[in-house]
């Protein structure tokens, strides 16, 4: 047993804290080598570098996470958080400090298409219908670091409909199965984990329930070959030198649940992933999520969460999100 949870526990608060921790803490570092780190790696939360922000900035990895948050406190609605994704481009919408200074440019090209159809269409239809095309270049990491927040809704539910509702939220910016697939894969880890199982025990009984699932809606096996260090194998014999933090969706996967996995607290999961270099931000906060949600706030460093950007209204939407899916 690796983890003392606190009373009392607020997972959501824990989860959407956790990863706006872990995106600040990548923040200064963002695009910053893997071998620069190694001379000089990160060691806590600092202000500037990279994006020239304050320490505790959070970027657009926790901006799009809290948006889809507010989003869910409506109902499911792929409308209305496609509406929220544009006021964040457009206007700055949950935002840190009111302006955005950080887009991958998947989300940005997805980001200019939902504006236009938010113009040109009525209801959802044309939103739920971005899961059809499959374009294999959308397969970066930026589905999966908005994702967290619909676990609250839909924990419970069998996986073929999580599956359903996660690839529709995905594909609002990555439309490809895999992105999809990596986030029923993270989902199903933070399920178990917020069912208050045991970390490992967590992570082999997703790789079974992923692997049934293959088999039940037949997903073909080029597919599940990306997965392989994944679900396939134990990530924790992965040697962790071929880890990468780059923006594919599957290297952030395995560099995620591999520190997650092997390390045993909030600090040094976090910094791990840090200090693998490039994609700082966004693998920090996919991994700080998780962390905080297993972890629970109290493990993650006062001094951390002192310097976060709207502390108070991140910690406001964690008990909204939390009290309206208990
Ligand atoms: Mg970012």
């Amino acid at each position: 047993m690796t983890t003392i949870q606190q009373q009392p526990h607020h997972p959501a608060i824990a989860a959407l804290l956790g990863l706006a921790v872990g995106d600040a803490l990548g923040v200064p570092y963002e695009f910053v080598s893997r071998e620069k780190l190694r001379e000089s790696p990160a060691v806590g939360m600092i202000g500037y570098g990279t994006h020239n922000q304050p320490a505790g900035t959070w970027s657009d990895d926790a901006a799009l996470t809290f948006c889809l948050a507010e989003s869910l406190l409506g109902g499911y609605d792929l409308r209305d958080m496609a509406a929220k994704f544009v006021a964040w481009f457009d206007q700055g919408y949950w935002s840190a400090h009111g302006k955005v200074f950080d887009i991958g440019n998947t989300t940005l090209q997805s980001i200019r298409h939902l504006d236009e159809l938010l113009s040109n269409t009525e209801g959802s239809d044309a939103f739920q219908q971005l899961t059809r095309i499959e374009n294999e270049y959308e397969n970066g990491n930026g589905s999966l670091m908005r994702i967290l927040p619909l676990l609250f809704y839909l924990k419970g539910w069998p996986l073929q409909q999580q599956f359903e509702r996660i690839h529709e939220v995905s594909a609002l910016t990555h439309r490809h199965s895999r992105a999809a697939m990596s986030c029923l894969i993270y989902l199903r880890l933070a399920e178990h984990l917020l069912n208050g199982k045991e970390k490992i025990s967590a992570y082999h009984q997703m790789r079974e329930e992923i692997m049934a699932f293959w088999e039940e809606i037949s997903w073909p096996e080029d597919e599940c070959a990306h997965f392989e260090r994944i679900i396939g194998q134990n990530i924790l014999e992965t040697d962790p030198e071929i880890l990468e933090a780059s923006g594919y969706v599957i290297a952030t996967l395995e560099a995620v649940l591999y520190f997650f996995l092997r390390e045993n607290n909030y600090k040094d999961t976090v910094l791990h992933l840090v200090n693998l270099g490039f994609d700082t931000d966004t693998v920090a906060a996919i991994g700080g999520g998780l962390a905080g949600l297993h972890y629970g706030l109290s493990d993650i460093p006062e001094d951390w969460l002192a310097a976060i950007a709207r502390r108070d209204d991140i910690e406001t939407l964690g008990r909204r999100l939390g009290g309206k899916y208990p």
